[in-house]
């Protein structure tokens, strides 16, 4: 096919996930090829990969290693199931996962997405407790919390434009608030985080008997728009937890190896969570597998003679996949040999700088940044902090900008999403931020003036 064949092939037979088709339709793109952390489409324009192509890569496309990881293991086998038995990738991966993971964290339970790991999280929690003889039926999320688009993971999400229509499908989740000091009526970082943890506490003490687990996104929200936790708030948020007797679960899908600057985000609080799923930059973003690793108290709740009917009923038919866990294997061997996460700690003391230039922008009111993860927060009014009418969709308009300026990445909201990959060197991300200062500046100036004519 011919390039112009891809583009109206693209907009006859697809259905594109998280997209509105009339929007596609109006700007399509097929990507043809990746090299290092740049993307070509089937015109053979390039384009930095800013977004890691939605938050997944870490060595960059083609990397030589990865590429050969699984084609050695394709002379051994593609697949192998987990049910009743294991497999040589597998088994070794999740040794190490066990190893890297914080102390405490003995299993592994592997799936393919991050969605249904947390699936699988929150129906272990659940049945943890059945099998000491409880029957809990609830949790508490956190206020802009994204575990996944599955109906179980829906049920415990909480960013309203997403998660609102599919209500009535949904189980019951008790919703606190998340501490997002820029948007809260104090504006102040210690009043927020007393507030947040007040309202938890109040949650926990009303409904602890029937609460599974408190799940969140340690340290940084992804989908809920790019926002941190203030440092020590997650260790509060453990020690609830085990005053109340409820478990914790830490979904690291998104913060997971090394996109903070830690190898997982809960080290920066020493938190271990008594369940933690992750799974995105788990095999640097090449083949789908995610994770589930609790504690040793939860596998033991579980593990009995079978007619105490105490079994995990829940698989996957490419649960444990050997090619997927081979260049797991392999992305973690890179990341040793070459201190990914030391060069993402230390590079991001230097986008900090870069983007200290963004955010002198007229319409940027704030940004967020932990690691390679940054959320930068578009508003109408910097004093007021007024934001954009969501008519206008001013974020998607930026990172439509962006694209014809040569990078890209996908907006939440009015929050542009800047998450490269960790291998990104110091003049790359000059040169991509460059890009979205400008697209950013050109774009919210313009909608400015629309929105002050329109009044
Ligand atoms: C992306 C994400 C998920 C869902 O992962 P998928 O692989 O897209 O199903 C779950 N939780 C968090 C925090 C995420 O960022």
């Amino acid at each position: 096919m011919k390039h112009e064949e891809y583009i109206q092939t693209s907009k006859d037979s697809l259905w594109l996930p998280f997209t509105q088709m009339k929007d596609y339709d109006a700007d399509p793109l097929v990507i043809a090829e990746g090299k290092g952390i740049k993307l070509y489409d089937t015109e053979g324009k390039e384009y930095y990969d800013a977004f890691s192509s939605v938050w997944l890569n870490v060595h960059g496309h083609q990397k030589k290693e990865l590429n050969e990881a699984i084609v050695e293991q394709l002379d051994k086998i593609a697949h192998s199931t987990l049910l009743g038995m294991t497999n040589v990738p597998a088994t070794e991966l999740a040794k190490k996962l066990v190893e890297i993971t914080p102390e405490g964290l003995t299993r592994v339970f592997y799936s393919d997405s991050g969605a249904t790991s947390v699936e699988i999280g929150l129906k272990m929690a659940y049945q943890y407790w059945l099998n000491l003889g409880e029957k809990r039926t609830t949790f508490i999320t956190m206020k802009n919390g994204y575990h996944g688009d599955t109906i179980g993971a829906v049920s415990v999400g909480a960013v309203d434009v997403f998660h609102q229509i599919y209500q009535p499908l949904m189980f019951e989740s008790h919703v606190v608030p998340y501490p997002y000091v820029y948007r809260h009526p104090s504006g102040n970082e210690e009043a927020c985080v007393q507030d947040c943890l007040n309202q938890l506490e109040e949650k926990l003490k009303q409904y602890h008997v029937d609460v599974c687990a408190v799940i969140c996104e340690p340290m940084m929200q992804g989908a809920g728009g790019m926002i941190n936790m203030p440092f020590g708030y997650l260790k509060k948020v453990r020690e609830l937890c085990d005053t109340y007797n409820v478990l914790l679960i830490c979904d690291e899908v998104a913060t997971g190896f090394g996109r903070t600057g830690k190898l997982f985000a809960v080290e920066y609080d020493g938190v271990t969570p008594d369940i933690m799923t992750a799974g995105k930059c788990l095999t640097g973003g090449y083949l789908p597998v995610a994770i589930t690793l609790t504690k040793e108290k939860i596998y033991e709740a579980f593990y009995d003679d079978f007619d105490k009917m105490k079994t995990f009923f829940h698989g996957h038919s490419y649960t444990g996949n050997p090619l997927g866990c081979a260049v797991a294997l392999k992305n973690l061997e890179l990341f040793e040999q070459d201190n990914i996460v030391g060069q993402v700690a230390g590079k991001s003391v230097y986008l900090a700088k870069l983007l200290k230039d963004v955010n002198a922008l007229d319409h940027v009111g704030d940004i967020r940044q932990l690691g390679f993860m940054t959320g930068i927060e578009l508003v109408k009014d910097k004093e007021t902090k007024e934001s954009f009418d969501a008519s206008q969709r001013v974020g998607y308009k930026a990172t439509l900008r962006m694209r014809e300026l040569g990078l890209l990445t996908r907006p939440l909201g009015d929050v542009i999403v800047f998450m490269p990959p960790h291998v990104t060197t110091k003049e790359e991300l000059q040169e991509m931020v460059a890009i979205v200062k400008q697209a950013i500046d050109e774009v919210t100036k313009e909608a400015y003036k629309e929105a002050v004519s329109i009044k």
